[in-house]
């Protein structure tokens, strides 16, 4: 199982980077998590667009979804469908993702299944209805907290992972609704896991991070 960072950056995108989306690949299954700025021609690299078994989306806010609207005008000229996994938010976006007819929408339960991969969401703590989840495979799994702010129900879903995708969309003392590094660090550290700190804030000057944090980067493939 590894996953790709394909796009490290939230609520924009820094120079030439794209916003949160990572690409995860087992055996036999590929999946994304998110779908933000500049997915749909970065993930190309990896997979083909029809190799894609699912996109499951944290939550709606424009960030994690933006270039799901030019992959509904591929799926529309392709006549293809491809199974999006999202929460089923009462606003805009949900609307205008559902009028696609591209997208077979699945709303977001606890537990569930795509090909190889066992899913978990739990719902953590933002503006917008927003989940985290865990993807399994075997005995190794990857963590994604979607955005959230520090929280017991974070520390709770997140614990037993092997490696974590943390929110640090925040500077450390301030109270946007995300984590900070020094949160991301204290989270790694108690969980004793790897944490890949991500959707950086281009604004935000993030101090150097500690042992089990590592700064997210752009089309780096990283090994569970
Ligand atoms: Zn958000």
């Amino acid at each position: 199982m590894k996953v790709t960072v394909l796009g490290k950056y939230g609520p924009y995108a820094g120079n030439g980077g794209g916003t949160s989306s990572y690409l995860v690949r087992g055996e036999n299954t590929s999946l994304m998590l998110d779908f933000g700025s500049g997915a749909m021609g970065r993930l190309q690299k990896y997979v083909a667009l029809s190799e894609l078994d699912a996109i499951i989306l944290s939550h709606l806010h424009y960030d994690h979804i933006c270039d799901l609207f030019p992959l509904g005008y591929y799926l529309q000229a392709c006549d293809m469908r491809i199974k999006l996994i999202m929460p089923d938010t009462d606003c805009v976006q949900n609307k205008i993702l559902s009028d696609f007819g591209t997208f077979d929408i699945v709303p977001v339960s606890q537990n569930m299944q795509v090909g190889e991969f066992k899913l978990n969401f739990e719902k953590m703590r933002h503006p917008l209805e927003s989940y985290s989840v865990k993807v399994t495979n075997g005995s190794r799994s990857l963590f994604y907290s979607g955005d959230t702010v520090f929280c017991d129900e974070l520390m709770r879903a997140a614990s037993g992972s092997s490696l974590m995708i943390l929110d640090c969309g925040k500077a450390d003392g301030t109270k946007a609704p995300h984590l900070s590094l020094s949160e991301a660090a204290f989270i790694a550290k108690t969980l004793q896991t790897p944490a890949i700190a991500s959707h950086i804030n281009p604004a935000v000057s993030y101090k150097s991070p500690s042992g089990f944090v590592t700064v997210a980067e752009e089309d780096k493939t990283y090994m569970l």
